[in-house]
């Protein structure tokens, strides 16, 4: 595979074409602080192109039959296991992670696997019959589709647009952070070595000015978006007037509920990992902490011993197992957002600084805040850093009252000693998915979030309806309904 540190090319109809475009943007390792590539933003004519080409390419891999298109993501599954190092540097290099961290690809390997699973569990034709007569509703691909995605979860990420839009007969072209492009570049080579036909899938590069693009063109038929609530809104609002379809996984700012009969290991080992991990720049962190008074200084020393392990620094360094936080910009907005709910009234029991000591990059200490009372500022927004707030409450009606108050509803969990117990306390919560005395949910089951968290679903059987369309054929009764489907 090759490696992908420069990147002055779009994937058009399968070739990687020079851009004309003069505007070009450094790329920094988080961990280093220094530039180690940079990306040609696509020009207008390009994106134009590039989804020109995905629509002339539709037609034919959309009638491909859908085991034929298994086997192209399959054989695409195995590509990117043999490269699976490869990839790894990339993404590190991106996020200043740690490569142990990197190498696990976040589960793409299991996102993959789910995905032909739950595909072959799809009924693309049936035929229904009432008393208006006999039907062959069919689920067909909904055509072209813009792919936007942010830096924080390479390889993941691109995988989770690029592969249900294929696997179900749409033609996608992508369009990643300029933070992190090389991931999608290296993508194209392997789809393409896969066998995806040219034109089907394609790349673009470069920030908002060419999401938007995206967005408005003529040939792009539905946006599949992650990223910020700011970016999603303003993507919706470009889509709207033109009835396009859209799906946004947004942010969150999700609350783990500890019931006063929750296991201590569970509540700490869920919340070293969800609170915590690549560096709290996961929409789903669960970066509230709801403790009631009789838990509270129990479970808040027995996390600060655990973060007293954490090693922050060079990313291929044996012990490290913290990385930074993506941009200089980005860890100076975390620090003064800490310091004003500090300001507020609250404690830093550890951290709640810049980690200079810990190389020249952009690290910030793992930070536990006590005290924290909503409307404060980290009770409210979104952080994307190793910051987890902790709010004291009293009663069952406060906790859910806490954690419904927030604006976002993406994920949550529920911690108890009673399993049935926690599951009623978690349905009360506002929210897409919700983690029961655990942190994460499965990839098969439906991951979205409601409020401001975002519009429709992906992974599972579920996923695929954001990329599939109904139509409905009359005939002129069900047995020759049949006898035409099965020809
Ligand atoms: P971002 O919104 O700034 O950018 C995301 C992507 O959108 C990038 O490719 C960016 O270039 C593009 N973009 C930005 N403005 C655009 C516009 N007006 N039109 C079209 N494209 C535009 O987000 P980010 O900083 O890269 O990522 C962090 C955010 O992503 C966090 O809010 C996080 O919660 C969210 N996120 C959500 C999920 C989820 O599944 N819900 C997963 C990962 C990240």
């Amino acid at each position: 595979m090759k490696h992908y540190d420069q990147l002055s090319a779009n994937f058009i109809n399968g070739e990687w074409v020079e851009s004309a475009g003069t505007e070009t943007i450094g790329v920094i390792n988080p961990a280093t602080g220094a530039e180690f590539g940079r990306v040609t933003e696509s020009t207008p004519e390009e994106v134009a192109e590039a989804l020109a080409a995905a629509r002339a390419a539709l037609p034919g891999w959309a009638h491909t039959p859908l085991e034929e298109r298994i086997t192209v993501i399959e054989a695409f599954a195995r590509l990117v296991e043999e490269n699976m190092a490869e990839l790894a540097r990339i993404r590190t290099s991106a996020l200043g992670a740690p490569f142990k961290s990197s190498l696990t690809l976040s589960n793409s390997l299991d996102l993959l696997r789910m995905y032909v699973e739950s595909v072959r569990k799809l009924e693309f034709r049936q035929v229904r019959s009432d008393s208006f007569g006999t039907a062959i509703v069919e689920r067909r691909p909904v055509g072209v589709v813009a792919g936007i995605v942010p830096w924080n979860v390479p390889v993941r990420n691109e995988i989770k647009k690029l592969i249900p839009a294929l696997i179900t007969g749409n033609a996608v072209v992508l369009k990643a952070s300029p933070q992190s492009p090389f991931v999608g570049a290296a993508l194209m080579d392997l789809l393409a070595e896969a066998g995806v036909p040219s034109g089907a899938v394609g790349l673009v590069s470069g920030g908002a000015k060419v999401g938007e693009a995206m967005v408005t063109d003529p040939n792009t038929d539905k946006i599949a978006f992650t990223g910020s609530t700011a970016a999603g809104r303003r993507i919706a609002q470009l889509a709207g007037p033109l009835l396009k379809r859209v799906q946004l996984e947004l942010g969150g700012k999700s609350a783990a509920i500890v019931l006063p009969d929750a296991d201590l290991a569970t509540v700490v080992d869920s919340m070293m990992i969800f609170g915590y991990a690549n560096s709290g720049q996961i929409c789903a962190s669960l970066s509230r902490l709801l403790l009631p008074e009789e838990r509270h200084d129990e479970v808040v020393d027995a996390l600060k011993d655990r973060i007293a392990g954490f090693r922050l620094g060079d990313p291929y360094a044996e012990n490290v197992n913290l990385g930074p936080v993506i941009s200089g910009q980005h860890r100076d907005w975390i620090d003064q957002l800490v310091k004003d709910t500090v300001a507020a009234g609250a404690t830093a029991e550890t951290g709640g600084e810049p980690a200079l000591e810990a190389g020249p990059g952009w690290f910030y200490q793992p930070t536990l805040l006590t005290g924290v009372r909503p409307g404060m500022r980290s009770a409210e927004e979104e952080i994307f850093g190793p910051v987890l707030s902790v709010i004291k409450y009293a009663g069952e009606d406060e906790a859910v009252a806490i954690a419904n108050s927030s604006d976002y509803g993406l994920h949550g969990a529920v911690f108890g000693g009673d399993t049935a117990e926690a599951y009623r306390v978690g349905r009360r919560i506002e929210t897409g998915t919700l983690a029961v005395n655990s942190f994460d949910v499965p990839l098969s089951a439906p991951f979205g979030g409601v409020k401001c968290s975002g519009l429709g679903r992906e992974n599972g059987v579920e996923g695929f309806d954001e990329y599939l369309e109904y139509h409905s054929y009359k005939f002129p009764n069900e047995q020759i309904a049949r006898a035409v489907l099965d020809n």
